[in-house]
């Protein structure tokens, strides 16, 4: 098979391509490296399986061109993490929509079948624990940019639904916070944010006041489960939670992260509105019920716990710096 991955040069990304080569696989990464960045892909240069394209999910004649020469679309471009968000509402909009539009029209076109990538974030702010996808979302006022992200996620989610309807072959994924090496820390994220204060012994910098609630994944479990899922016949329009269900708060995230990278840092709490902008709404629980994917698959490859992870990323750091240093 053929795979067309969008924003392929991103975080998950680098982890989806990995699989897919390594399964023997033929993948084209599509990316405009405005979030991702070509230091993710660089080690595939070389395999003959592998193909990088740069250019813009916006680019409708582009996606054309590419859509056609693929069996399936891995559709992950967009701007991702609420601070970068918060800076680029427009592009986020166009990205989201017009992005995702442009992909499912092209696979709606050539008869071929897509996975759209969703995010945790369109249920909003609704209060409830576990989330299920059949719940009803909750967002906020129309002012607050922070529900930019969840509107337009939740736009092409209906979009993919629509396609569906037409007998276009096309699923959601709902990503809920997925971790590991690799991540960048300038986009805001917490775990890549804390590793890198705690190895450096810098301040950790709780939001509010710590009591919010997340669960991690670790991008490798998400990205199997996502393999698995690509093979499942007759679930076009079905939207799916992935993640894993292990939840904490950011507080004690910060004690974990702490504990794990033995580190001296002090953890410091630093109120919402200087974190990101006057008024801005966390999202207080997120939890997601996985109930669907687990029944379907009839597995849980989540299978790294919490400690396990942060392990991994403050392990993958301190070779980074490790490296920097014998250089
Ligand atoms: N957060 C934090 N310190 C940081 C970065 C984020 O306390 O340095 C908080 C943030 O306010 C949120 C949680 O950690 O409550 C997860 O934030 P992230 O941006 O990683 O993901 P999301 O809010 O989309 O779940």
């Amino acid at each position: 098979m053929n795979f067309l991955v969008t924003g392929g040069a991103g975080f998950i990304g680098y982890y989806l391509i990995k699989k897919l080569l390594d399964e023997g696989y033929q993948v084209v990464c599509l990316d405009n490296l405005s979030t991702g960045s070509l230091e993710n892909v660089n080690c595939f240069i070389g395999n003959n399986n592998y193909k990088f394209i740069q250019g813009d999910v916006k680019d409708s004649e582009l996606v054309n061109k590419l859509v056609k020469d693929c069996d399936m679309v891995y559709h992950l471009a967009s701007v991702v993490g609420v601070k970068r968000v918060l800076g680029n509402i427009i592009e986020t909009i166009k990205t989201g929509i017009l992005g995702t539009e442009n992909v499912l029209e092209s696979v709606s076109r050539y008869g071929k079948k897509v996975m759209i990538f969703s995010t945790s974030e369109v249920y909003g702010k609704l209060i409830k624990k576990p989330l299920n996808e059949e719940d009803d979302v909750l967002y906020g006022r129309i002012h607050k940019s922070r529900w930019v992200y969840a509107y337009t996620k939740a736009i092409d989610e209906f979009l993919s639904i629509a396609y569906a309807e037409k007998g276009v072959d096309t699923v959601v994924v709902r990503l809920f916070n997925t971790v590991g090496p690799r991540q960048k820390m300038n986009y805001g994220m917490v775990l890549p944010n804390f590793v890198q204060q705690a190895i450096h012994n810098l301040p950790i910098t709780v939001y509010g006041k710590g009591t919010q609630i997340r669960c991690f994944s670790y991008v490798e479990d998400v990205v199997n489960t996502i393999y698995e899922l690509t093979f499942i016949k007759g679930i076009s329009g079905e939207v799916f939670n992935i993640g894993n269900n292990e939840a904490v708060s950011i507080s004690e995230l910060a004690e974990l992260v702490k504990k794990v990278a033995n580190s001296s840092s002090p953890i410091i709490y630093i109120p919402y509105e200087e974190a990101y902008n006057k008024g801005f709404e966390d999202i207080k629980i997120r939890v997601p019920d996985v109930t669907k994917i687990h029944t379907l698959l009839g597995k849980n490859y989540f299978k790294t716990n919490l400690e396990q992870l942060i392990q991994k990323i403050v392990d993958y750091n301190y070779q980074k710096i490790q490296m920097k240093n014998q250089a």
